[in-house]
């Protein structure tokens, strides 16, 4: 999808290294057992310089994340939140900035077992903008109901922001491709909606903000931050579920992300949504967000960690 802009340091099991430097063995157990677990972060822009938005929350997710998954992060909470800043201050980026923390199991042991495996952590950040480009933030996107469903939570842990996760998220993302839309939704088992192959998602219908409340889907940041916007600006907002025929009747509808911030959807299964372009309570939210990552609302700052 995205090539990657390539930064100068990566922190690696406690050091920081040069970019090329980061690499790992072929061997590593991760890549052939695929359990993982990440973090997807951002960095903005602000007039006070670079600031990461929630990385508490991040953060804690990510331990969250690996508690559930049987990981083992070999440092604590406080030194992977200095590991960010650290990391950050050693590069030298000018525009947005994504951050993958991922822990994982690397090289030493072979079989399915995680027992004894070599707990890693690493942490890389590079300069990287709209997730599906500057054009579908302004205009919406074009989302296909998946042919897969996210994974019952007898089969998955879909709260943990695991890797193994994303393959579901991956191979629906290209289905919905194949068909001429930008990104899949996903149906949990019951058949109602969970969410995006990496978004969470919302409808508005009658002026109130409805968005999915099940156990098929990643605990999501930005959907806790859009939450708080909108009441804050007055607007009622619902967790139930949502089924696929009122996505489709919904007056808006828009997906809300660390990487896709807020993105409004213009079709859903060939229906159009509203007018088929970003509705209005859509975009106040967006614009509210993006004021608050990028410093420009006090009430909010507290969100922000500082770099310099
Ligand atoms: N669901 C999935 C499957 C995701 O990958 C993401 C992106 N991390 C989200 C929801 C949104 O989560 P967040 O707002 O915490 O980035």
């Amino acid at each position: 999808m995205a090539s990657i802009n390539e930064a100068k340091n990566i922190w690696m099991n406690g050091k920081l290294i040069p970019w090329k430097d980061a690499t790992i063995h072929v061997l590593s157990h991760s890549l052939h057992y695929g359990n993982a677990v990440f973090e997807g972060v951002r960095a903005y822009q602000t007039k006070k310089g670079l600031a990461i938005f929630r990385l508490q929350e991040h953060t804690k997710r990510l331990f969250d994340s690996a508690k559930a998954c049987l990981i083992k992060i070999p440092y604590s909470y406080d030194e992977v939140l200095k590991a960010h800043v650290d990391l950050l201050k050693s590069n030298d980026f000018k525009n947005t900035v994504y951050i993958r923390p991922i822990a994982f199991f690397g090289y030493g042991t072979m079989g399915v077992s995680n027992e004894g495996a070599h707990n890693d952590l690493a942490i890389a950040a590079w300069e990287w903008g709209a997730y599906m480009g500057e054009e579908a933030l302004k205009k919406g996107i074009k989302v296909k109901i998946s042919s897969w469903m996210r994974s019952a939570p007898f089969s998955m842990m879909n709260r943990a922001k695991s890797s193994a996760n994303y393959f579901n998220s991956q191979m629906a993302n290209f289905e919905a491709k194949q068909a001429g839309c930008d990104e899949a939704l996903l149906l949990d088992p019951q058949g109602y909606i969970a969410e995006g192959s990496g978004e969470c998602f919302f409808i508005v219908r009658d002026g109130k903000i409805i968005t999915p409340l099940n156990n098929t889907s990643l605990e999501s940041i930005t959907q806790a931050t859009v939450i708080e916007i909108a009441r804050d600006l007055g607007y009622e907002v619902i967790r139930r579920p949502i089924t696929r025929d009122e996505a489709y009747i919904a007056d808006e509808a828009f997906f809300t992300g660390t990487a896709a911030e807020v993105t409004a959807i213009s079709e859903i299964d060939s229906r159009i949504i509203g007018k088929g372009c970003m509705g209005e309570i859509t975009s106040k939210l967006q614009k509210a967000y993006f004021d608050i990552v990028m410093g420009n609302n006090a009430k909010f700052e507290h969100y922000l960690t500082y770099i310099k």
